[in-house]
C-alpha cells in the first residue's frame, strides 16, 4: 500500500509507530435498529442503573483525571432533574430512547451554543452519557473489552470514559475522527502521556484494520501506509529514545526554563486561562505570565453583574498564583453568541458582526466602570495588562482608555505597580490600522481565532465551511505580519492568543514574523517552548517569508512540515 499522510489538529503530543485497531466500527454497525420493550419506565431505570454500575466499576479503578472525570458523570447520572426530565417524557408517552436523545438532546444543544470551550465540552459530557443509556438501553452497558495494548486506536467516536481506565504505556497512540484541544478525551490523554491527532474527519474511514501507521502528534499528522520495515526501525527508535511518558517529562523539565530562540533572544510563553483555578497548573507548565485571561466566566450562567468585589477577589487569585508573572486581563466579551440576560441585547442576523465585546462595554458604561475598578483594585502592588476586545478604530480604544484613565483618578493606593493599556487585533481593520492605533496602546494581542473568521469570511463555529477555516492562509498571516511591525515602528511589543500560538507547526513561523508574546492553553507550552528553542531569528524570518508569499493554507502548512524541526 502507498503511503498517504493525514491531517488533523494535535490533542495529545508525542510520536508513536503502530498497528491501527478500529474500536468503534464494528460497534456502529451492530447498534442499528435495536429496540427495548416492555414497561418503558422499568426499561429507564434498567437503563440507568446499568450504566451507573458500570462507571462506578471504572471509577474504582481509575486514578487521577480519569476518576475525578467518572466522579462528575456519576454525579450528573445521580441528578434528579437529567432522570427526572427523561422520566417525564416517557409519561408522556415518548419510548425511553426518544426520552434519553431528547433530554440529552436539548442540554448538548444549550451547552454548544456557549462560546467558552469549558461549557461547550460539557455539551459532550452529556451527549456521552445520553450514548451509554442508549447502549444500556439496548442491553450493551459498555462495549466488550478488547485488547489495546501496544496499537494506534482509532475511533469515531470515542468516550471519556472510555480513556478514564486506559492504563499510561498501554495504547500507542489514538486517531480520533472529531476532537478538539480542550475536550476531555484530549486532556485524560495528555494525563497519560498518549499521542494522539484529532479532527480527522472522513479521512480516518480510509484507514484499514491492522494499517501500519506513523503518529506525528505533534504536527497533527499521521501517515498511513507504512512499511514494515520503517515501522521496525521507528518501534526500534522508539525504544532508545524513551518516547510517551518519559518524553513529555523530559518536555516538562526544560518547560520551567525561560524561553529563548536558539540564538538566544528571549521571548515569551504564557498562558491563556478562563478560570483562577487553573493558574497554578500553568505555571507547573512554565506558563511565564498570562497572555489571555477570558473574565467570561464571572458574567455568564447568572441574572445580575458580579459585584466589584467578587471581581475583584477572582482576579487577585489569578494575580497573586501567577506573581511575579503578568496578568493580562480581557475586559468582558460579550455579544455575539455569549448574550447576557441582564443586558439588553438586540436580535441580530449576524451577531459576531453585531453587538459585542468592547461595543457593549462602551454602551454599558456602569458595567464596564465596575469591572475595571475590580481589575485595577485587584493588581495593587503587581503587574496588570488591560485589553480590549473587538476593536476596529481609534476612537473606540481612546475610549476605553479614558475610562480606564477615569477610573484610576478615583482609585487611591489600590492600584497596579506596573499597569499596560492594549487591545486585541481580532478584526482586519485592527491590522491595517495597527501602526496608527499603537499610538494608543502599549501592546497588541492578536486573536486569530477571530481575525481568521473575519478575514475569511468563514463562521468560525460553522461546520459546513470548516475546512475553510484555517490561520494558516496568508492572507492571516500577512495581517499579523503587519500588525508587528506596525506596532513595532512604535516600541510596542505584539502577542497572538488566538489558537494558533499553541501550534508547533506555527512556532517558527511567528517567531519569523517578529513575534514577541505566545499565549496559549496550558498544557501546550511545553511544547512550543521546545519548538522556539530549535530555532535562529534569521532562520524563522526567511522561512516566514517564504510563507507570506504562497498563495494558499495547504502550501503554507506544507512548507511548514517540511521544515519542521523536532
Ligand atoms: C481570538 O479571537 O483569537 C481570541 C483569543 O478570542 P476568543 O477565542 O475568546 O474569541
Ligand atoms: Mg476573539
Amino acid at each position: 500500500m502507498t503511503e498517504r499522510v493525514l491531517k488533523g489538529l494535535s490533542l495529545s503530543p508525542g510520536e508513536a509507530f503502530g498497528e491501527v485497531l478500529w474500536l468503534d466500527r464494528e460497534r456502529e454497525e451492530k447498534d442499528q435498529g435495536e429496540v427495548t420493550s416492555g414497561n418503558p419506565l422499568e426499561a429507564l431505570a434498567l437503563a440507568f442503573s446499568r450504566v451507573e454500575e458500570d462507571l462506578s466499576a471504572k471509577e474504582r479503578e481509575a486514578q487521577g483525571a480519569g476518576k475525578e472525570l467518572l466522579q462528575a458523570y456519576l454525579e450528573i447520572l445521580k441528578d434528579p432533574s437529567f432522570r427526572g426530565a427523561m422520566e417525564e417524557k416517557v409519561r408522556e408517552g415518548k419510548s425511553p430512547r426518544e426520552a434519553i436523545e431528547g433530554v440529552t438532546g436539548h442540554f448538548k444543544e444549550v451547552f454548544s451554543g456557549l462560546e467558552d470551550p469549558y461549557f461547550r465540552e460539557r455539551a459532550r459530557d452529556v451527549e456521552e452519557l445520553g450514548e451509554k443509556l442508549l447502549l444500556a438501553l439496548s442491553g450493551k452497558v459498555s462495549q466488550k473489552e478488547r485488547d489495546l495494548s501496544g496499537k494506534v486506536v482509532a475511533a469515531r467516536n470515542l468516550l471519556a470514559s472510555q480513556v478514564a481506565s486506559w492504563k499510561a504505556g498501554e495504547v500507542k497512540a489514538v486517531l480520533w475522527k472529531e476532537g478538539n484541544a480542550t475536550a476531555h478525551v484530549a486532556i485524560l490523554l495528555q494525563s497519560l502521556g498518549i499521542p494522539a491527532v484529532g479532527g480527522l474527519g472522513e479521512a480516518l474511514e480510509g484507514l484499514q484494520e491492522g494499517e501500519r501507521v506513523h503518529v506525528e502528534a505533534d504536527l497533527g499528522q499521521v501517515t498511513a501506509g507504512v512499511s514494515e520495515k520503517a515501522l521496525l526501525e521507528g518501534e526500534k527508535e522508539e525504544k532508545k529514545e524513551g518516547k510517551g511518558k518519559e518524553r513529555e517529562e523530559a518536555l516538562l523539565r526544560a518547560a520551567a526554563a525561560p524561553s529563548r530562540t536558539r540564538d538566544g533572544k528571549r521571548v515569551e510563553v504564557a498562558a491563556n486561562l478562563a478560570h483562577p483555578a487553573e493558574a497554578p497548573r500553568a505555571k507547573e507548565l512554565g506558563a511565564e505570565g498570562v497572555g489571555l485571561f477570558r473574565t467570561e466566566f464571572l458574567f455568564m450562567e447568572r441574572d445580575r453583574p458580579p459585584s466589584e468585589e467578587e471581581q475583584r477577589a477572582a482576579y487577585r487569585e489569578v494575580l497573586e498564583a501567577m506573581a511575579p508573572h503578568r496578568v493580562i486581563f480581557r475586559t468582558l466579551d460579550a455579544g455575539g453568541d455569549k448574550p447576557l440576560s441582564y443586558v439588553e441585547f438586540p436580535q441580530e442576523e449576524n451577531p459576531f458582526l453585531g453587538y459585542r465585546g468592547l461595543r457593549v462595554s462602551l454602551k454599558e458604561r456602569d458595567l464596564f466602570r465596575t469591572q475595571l475598578r475590580a481589575l485595577l483594585r485587584a493588581g495593587k502592588g503587581l503587574s496588570v495588562g488591560i485589553m480590549f476586545p473587538m476593536v476596529v478604530s481609534g476612537e473606540e480604544v481612546l475610549a476605553g482608555r479614558a475610562m480606564v484613565d477615569e477610573v484610576l483618578g478615583e482609585l487611591g493606593e489600590e492600584r497596579p505597580l506596573r499597569l499596560e493599556v492594549g487591545m486585541m487585533v481580532e478584526t482586519p481593520a485592527a491590522a491595517l490600522l495597527a501602526e496608527e492605533l499603537a499610538d494608543h496602546v502599549d501592546f497588541f494581542s492578536i486573536g486569530t481565532n477571530d481575525l481568521t473568521q473575519y478575514t475569511l469570511a468563514v463562521d468560525r463555529g460553522s461546520t459546513w465551511v470548516s475546512s475553510l477555516y484555517d490561520p494558516y492562509h496568508p492572507a492571516v498571516l500577512r495581517l499579523i505580519g503587519m500588525t508587528i511591525e506596525g506596532a513595532h515602528k512604535k516600541g510596542r511589543w505584539v502577542g497572538v492568543c488566538g489558537e494558533l500560538a499553541g501550534e508547533v507547526l506555527a512556532a517558527p513561523l511567528l517567531l519569523g514574523l517578529g513575534l514577541d508574546e505566545w499565549s496559549m492553553a496550558p498544557q501546550k507550552i511545553p511544547a512550543v517552548k521546545r519548538a522556539l528553542s530549535l530555532w535562529t531569528g534569521d532562520e524563522a524570518r526567511a522561512l516566514a517569508e517564504e510563507a507570506l508569499a504562497l498563495d494558499s493554507p495547504e502550501k503554507v502548512r506544507k512548507l511548514l512540515e517540511n521544515e519542521a524541526r523536532s
